[in-house]
């Protein structure tokens, strides 16, 4: 070393009360000698890393202590700062002291001898590990929340009091087409068409002026607009948030596209069973009738055979118009009997469609015709079918009928229940079906009711049809079923109904 040298800082440190006092404080001192890279480290220096008060230091030993990845970055960073003559500034771990990976920061700056050639790089050593520790805790919570607002599958927009966007979520970037590099910064106006895009602005302004909720924190179903410039119908809801002394509002937006689709098909399916309905209603009807009317027309045809014979013993003048006119009743009377019979045949003729259906999808969708409304009325369904027998062999349109109409009539029979829980469950009989149970804790039956739930115009309700019931039982019939109903332990209704499992061989049907 040279006299043109700098002294080395431990000779500066003459001074002990100073040392000692930053000892205390944690802040270690470090010294390298960069010509013969003799190194001093400060007793909290020497804490730090561990390293006993008597044991001699150097560099590679400084180097050794540092958990093998960090090694070569902060030998790196030396060589840098001695080249540029920069300050150093790293951030490295200690392989085990006190635990494994411990943080801390070593600062310096080169120190130049008078022919201004770096001599040394002097510094200190901070012990950062909490900090590093709480800064890892903070990312992680950032990244766990970024996760979330990523895999929910609503998109969320965080735009400034200007309508600028400041963020852009994945499931954003989806629903509208745009990267969200290319979204932030913009103006939300470009996601939604006019006249809405034209007046965004207004909205904002009017909302911070006179604090007048529109959107926030209500939510409403708005139109969206794609980059394609395609539109959809959306459900946005927005909250207000101040955050680094700005406001801020996020936005949540859920795409109704997917929902229309659904409303509209449950709404098709619903039209084709009510059409279903009312064809086997008049069916039923018709069948009725006519095993009705069939006994006064016979007794009507009779009678006037009867008529006609003893009017043939009379004198009467009129005798062969009488009796013309008689048979002409008589013909009558038997032909309407028969235009009863016709008309039933026909509305009952559509063949039944049979595939191969899951009984779970059946339930679902009978479930979302049968029992709207039933979420309002706090009504449960708890399902329990067995997957073993899911395949059954029905025509669908039938099947939902007659689910729908057990829905309902669960919904109605629970209306003044304090408990309203409907439960369906199904299992395989000995016969190779399943058996499908519908209980209910509605208001249950009478004995009278009990006997006669599945005849026909059979009803209890003021408005009721009484042709529900039997109609579903001809629907089960007709599959090879058999529809029954009980009483259950606690006084509600439980029906019962078998149908067709299908046979291995057609599960290929199964779309
Ligand atoms: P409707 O519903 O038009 O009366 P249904 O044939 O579907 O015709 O039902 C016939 C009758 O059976 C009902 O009026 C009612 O008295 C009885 N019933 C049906 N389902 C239930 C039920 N879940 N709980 C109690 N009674 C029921």
């Amino acid at each position: 070393m040279s006299s043109d040298d700098p002294p080395p800082l431990k000779s500066l440190l003459r001074d002990e009360d100073i040392q000692r006092g930053i000892d205390e404080s944690g802040i270690g001192m470090w010294d390298l000698d960069l010509e013969t890279r003799a190194l001093f480290w400060s007793s909290a220096t020497r804490r730090l890393f561990g390293v006993a008060q008597d044991q001699p230091v150097s560099y590679e030993l400084f180097l050794s202590l540092l958990v093998p990845e960090d090694r070569a970055r902060t030998e790196q960073a030396i060589e840098r700062s001695i080249a540029t003559g920069c300050g150093f500034d790293v951030q490295c771990r200690i392989r085990e002291q006190p635990d494994s990976g411990y943080w801390v920061r070593a600062r310096a700056g080169i120190v130049t001898g008078k022919d201004g050639m770096p001599r040394r790089l002097s510094g200190v050593v901070l012990d950062i590990h909490d900090q590093k520790r709480l800064e890892e805790a903070l990312r992680a919570r950032e990244e766990h929340l970024r996760l979330i607002l990523e895999t929910i599958p609503d998109a969320m927009i965080v735009i400034d009091d200007h309508g600028i966007m400041q963020r852009f979520s994945s499931a954003a970037e989806r629903m509208f087409g745009y990267r969200e590099a290319e979204a932030i910064g913009r103006n939300v106006s470009m996601l939604m068409p006019e006249p809405d895009a034209g007046r965004h602005d207004g909205y904002l302004a009017r909302y911070q002026s006179t604090g007048e909720r529109h959107i926030v924190g209500i939510g409403r179903i708005v139109t969206g607009k794609h980059r394609n410039g395609e539109t959809f119908p959306m459900h946005l809801s927005v909250g207000e948030m101040w955050s680094g002394g700005k406001r801020h509002f996020t936005g949540f937006v859920r795409d109704l596209t997917e929902h229309q689709q659904t409303q509209a098909k449950l709404q098709a399916l619903q039209s084709e069973l009510v059409h279903m309905s009312r064809l086997s209603a008049m069916g039923e009807m018709a069948s009725a009738l006519a095993h009705e009317l069939n006994q006064p027309l016979a007794a009507i045809s009779n009678y006037m055979k009867g008529s006609r014979r003893l009017l043939a013993a009379s004198a009467e003048l009129n005798m062969g118009k009488i009796e013309t006119a008689l048979d002409r009743a008589a013909d009558q009377a038997i032909r309407a009997g028969q235009i009863i019979r016709r008309l039933r045949d026909f509305v009952s003729r559509r063949e039944a469609e049979k595939r191969v259906e899951s009984l779970a999808k059946l339930m679902e969708e009978a479930g979302a015709l049968g029992l709207t409304g039933a979420r309002e009325q706090n009504v449960t369904l708890r399902l329990e079918l067995d997957p073993g027998c899911d395949r059954i062999l029905v025509d669908r349109v039938q099947i939902q009928q007659v689910l729908v109409n057990l829905f309902r009539n669960a919904l109605e029979a629970m209306a003044g229940s304090p408990k309203r829980e409907l439960a369906a469950a199904s299992a395989k009989t000995a016969d190779d079906m399943v058996e499908l149970s519908i209980s209910d804790t509605g208001h249950g039956f009478s004995e009278v009711a009990l006997a006669n739930l599945f005849q026909t115009f059979f009803t209890t309700k003021e408005t009721g049809m009484g042709v529900g019931l039997s109609i579903s039982r001809s629907i089960v019939e007709a599959h090879g079923g058999r529809m029954w109903a009980e009483t259950n332990p606690s006084g509600g209704a439980t029906f019962r109904l078998t149908l067709p499992i299908a046979p291995t061989e057609s599960l290929s049907d199964v779309a």
